[in-house]
């Protein structure tokens, strides 16, 4: 394992609303490591997201982080102004959202956000010169240089996928957070824009956050997984351990409800129930209410996430203490 790039602890995430407060994000330990590609995947409103935008200091109001660390390579997030915050964001973490059309101007054609980019991190940066690394970044990406002068909506929904990767890469960012990245592709443009990231990944050595509800994403790319249900950490593996023998509960329910095209009938493995109410979370292991293997102790004590076999992780009764 490569050296840790960034290290969360004991993150606690609150979102105060008329009818209570909301714990989106509670108690999460992770260490991501440089060149490596972590999936966090869960269902929605499981708090993956929240953890992605957390991460940048850009939670939606009234958002808050209440409580932990975010150490990025030695530096405590939390303890930066909201100056030192921009300057990081786009030169050492950068986003890609899952709907390039609300992150792109468009008003601006994609060399005006590369150019800019490039020159508010680096003024010193003549627009010559950043329209020129702009045209060879976005060839890197698959995108003849004469697409520089077209304004978003003259691009494919992958295209401007990639632009948005662009946009990371014209700073060389250490971190790449992407946040349901293909979830506005068709799935063949989907498959083009993964076979891309993996080789960009593997060019540059990045680092990505890879945040999806979709395992077929994971699968493709990560080398880690992390899943996540109301607002903790589940399990944490790398990828071929998760997939091939997942430990809690909670992960087995959500690979078995993935559509399978070698299943021999059609029923499909639903998971019983639906996520909880985090204004009141259940008692005890969160997952208790829907867990198939459930015991009187889950129902009063909340598991540790412990390490079962190395550098794999969970949070689950049935592992001992
Ligand atoms: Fe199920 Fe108990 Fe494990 Fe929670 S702690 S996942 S309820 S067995």
């Amino acid at each position: 394992m490569s050296e840790p790039i960034l290290e969360i602890h004991d993150l606690q995430v609150d979102y105060p609303t008329r009818v209570g407060v909301v714990r989106g994000v509670d108690g999460v330990d992770l260490t991501v490591y440089r060149g490596e590609v972590l999936g966090l995947v869960g269902e929605s409103g499981c708090g993956k997201s929240t953890l992605g935008a957390a991460i940048m200091r850009l939670l939606r109001p009234p958002g808050k982080i209440v409580g932990g660390e975010i150490v990025f390579q030695g530096r405590d997030l939390m303890k930066l102004n909201a100056e030192q915050m921009r300057r990081l964001r786009g030169a050492h973490i950068s986003m890609v959202f899952q709907d390039p059309m609300t992150c792109l101007n468009p008003l601006q054609r994609v060399s005006d956000h590369i150019v800019e980019t490039i020159r508010t991190h680096h003024p010193e940066v003549k627009v010559a010169e950043a329209r020129k690394r702009a045209a060879e970044l976005i060839d890197r990406l698959g995108i003849r240089a004469e697409r520089l002068d077209d304004y978003p909506h003259q691009l494919s929904g992958g295209m401007r996928q990639r632009v948005m990767i662009g946009l990371a890469l014209a700073l060389n960012a250490d971190l790449i957070i992407a946040d349901e990245p293909t979830t506005s592709l068709d799935v063949i443009v989907e498959a083009q824009f993964l076979d891309q990231l993996r080789d960009l990944q593997k060019q540059y050595n990045l680092t990505i956050i890879l945040i999806t509800h979709n395992i077929g994403v994971v699968a493709e790319l990560a080398d880690r997984v992390a899943v996540m249900y109301a607002g903790k950490l589940m399990e944490l593996a790398d990828v071929f351990p998760l997939f091939d023998e997942p430990l809690h509960p909670y992960t087995r329910g959500l690979l078995k409800s993935v559509p399978n095209i070698s299943l021999t009938d059609d029923s499909l493995q639903i998971m019983r129930g639906s996520p909880p109410d985090l204004i009141n979370p259940p008692s005890g292991c969160r997952f208790h209410p829907r867990c198939p293997h459930a015991m009187p102790r889950c129902e009063r004590e909340s598991p540790p996430f412990t390490e079962i076999e190395p550098g794999h992780w969970t949070a689950c009764w049935l592992y001992g203490e």
